[in-house]
């Protein structure tokens, strides 16, 4: 919804740069540390008479009856003013009873005759709350922990405060924009992983910048703008999409197996490092996607690109709208099965060999049963859902004797079918788990919220 009117506001100024004639919009973005991002139309208010600095009388709107509607996340909060050329004046939020919108040749411009004169800023374009404290809420970074900056913050960061002046009592600070903000400016990593609100991943080598745009955090690399930057994953630069193009490679030269291991996290990796055999070595930690759910993570690995790209970003049954493997190792000649659970997570462009659950509820065993019939067959690519340790997760958490367990059992199965196969291995996990006590304060699993414990996720490829 947000984004909609975003884009609405996009095109009404461009309109309205171009045809001078047409009338300009007289809505600006409250944005930052609030609970929802505001789209704010000044017809909707009531406007006042108030002195200017030479006692000339004005009419305008006070910004705190703006405000009173504005729920923000915090109770000790600056306001940062921005004007379209990006020109910043910032104030304590406690003070803007004392601040005025005015309208003046269709745009809207500050009056505040209490504060410094920088508080006039003209033609605004965004009002941002910025925190004071430490919230929990903003831009989430996956690093060492899972740790989250508030986006007040973040646009404070992106701009440089050039001035600082008194008056009457009341203190404002002048900000210019810095556009010259890498992520590893937040991240301290050379490599990250950038995520967008419209489910689209881009990889970032310290080639490009943070920014400020349309109210929103924007990713601008290559002269391309990136809207709404959700999350960052540091340190990483491989994500579960490359496996797509891993497939596709040693398909060139070799057979592969692809075995997806659901729910397997890095942490599951690490904790039971000493009980593995073979899945406690040669891995690297990738990031899933977002929301790092079952389906999502899947259409992406078999299309070898992020969730806005095919289309399915989100729990539900259908084609995603670029190719899958399938299709390609297909179109080469290639001899594909692909062995699943007992039902479709999206609509693949082969039909999947489906297993029912045995007496023990899981389909494991059936699926390991149905690849190690199928292999039989020469395949060139087989590809193997197993699903139990998300469901044993889901119900014990990720750190658990029936965890572990059945991390083992199927790691029996894939030595099995690694044993049993002459090429190239790849195992790779979907999404991980975060524990969360439920009601009864029991122990449970759950994945789909960015945290590190759901995000990365161990990779293996055996050649
Ligand atoms: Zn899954």
């Amino acid at each position: 919804m947000s984004l909609i009117l975003i884009v609405l506001i996009g095109v009404l100024s461009f309109s309205a740069c171009q045809e001078k004639t047409e009338p300009l919009s007289i809505t600006f973005i409250i944005n930052g540390d609030i609970e929802e991002y505001a789209v704010v139309d000044i017809a909707n208010f009531e406007s006042v008479t108030f002195e200017d600095y030479d006692k000339t009388q004005l009419e305008g709107y006070r910004l705190s009856n703006i405000f009173d509607s504005i729920k923000t996340l915090s109770d000790q909060n600056w306001l940062m003013i921005t004007s379209k050329d990006k020109i910043s004046a910032r104030i304590e939020y406690d003070s803007i009873h004392l601040v005025y919108i005015v309208i003046d040749e269709g745009k809207l411009n500050i009056k505040a005759p209490e504060h410094p004169r920088l508080v006039g800023v003209k033609d605004i374009k965004d009002i941002t709350v910025i925190s004071k404290k430490e919230i929990d809420s903003g831009l989430k970074i996956i690093d060492d922990d899972t740790l989250n900056i508030s986006y007040g913050t973040v646009k404070l960061m992106l701009y440089e405060q050039t001035a600082e002046n008194y008056s009457k009592g009341n203190v404002a600070y002048k900000h210019t924009p810095r556009d010259d903000v890498k992520v590893m400016d937040l991240t301290q990593k050379e490599q990250n992983i950038i995520y967008l609100d419209n489910k689209d991943i881009i990889k970032d080598k310290n080639d490009g910048f943070l920014v400020w745009e349309e109210g929103l955090l924007c990713y601008k690399k290559d002269n391309k703008l990136y809207k709404g930057v959700f999350g960052i994953v540091a340190g990483l630069d491989t994500v579960l999409f490359d496996a797509y193009y891993d497939m596709k490679d040693a398909l060139k030269q070799d057979k592969v197996m692809f075995i997806l291991v659901d729910g397997f996290s890095y942490q599951q990796a690490e904790y039971y490092h000493e009980d593995l055999q073979l899945l406690n070595t040669g891995y690297i930690l990738v990031a899933s996607v977002h929301p790092a759910i079952s389906n999502v993570a899947l259409a992406s690995m078999l299309t070898g690109v992020s969730p806005y790209e095919n289309g399915i970003v989100k729990r539900e049954v259908k084609p995603p709208k670029v190719g899958d493997i399938f299709e390609y190792a297909l179109s080469q000649g290639k001899k594909v099965k692909y062995i699943e659970g007992n039902s479709t997570l999206i609509t693949t462009s082969i039909q999947p060999i489906l297993n029912a659950p045995d007496i023990d509820g899981f389909t494991d065993a059936n699926v390991f049963n149905s690849a190690r019939t199928a292999l039989e067959d020469e395949l060139d690519l087989i590809f193997i859902h197993f699903h139990g340790i998300d469901d044993i997760n889901h119900e014990y958490s990720p750190i658990s004797t029936q965890a572990k367990a059945k991390i083992l059992e199927i790691e029996n199965y894939i030595i099995e079918l690694k044993e049993a196969f002459n090429g190239t291995v790849i195992i790779l996990s979907d999404h991980g788990s975060i524990t969360y006590s439920d009601s009864d304060n029991k122990p449970k699993g759950k994945h789909g919220y960015f945290e590190k414990e759901d995000m990365i996720v161990p990779y293996y490829i055996f050649e």
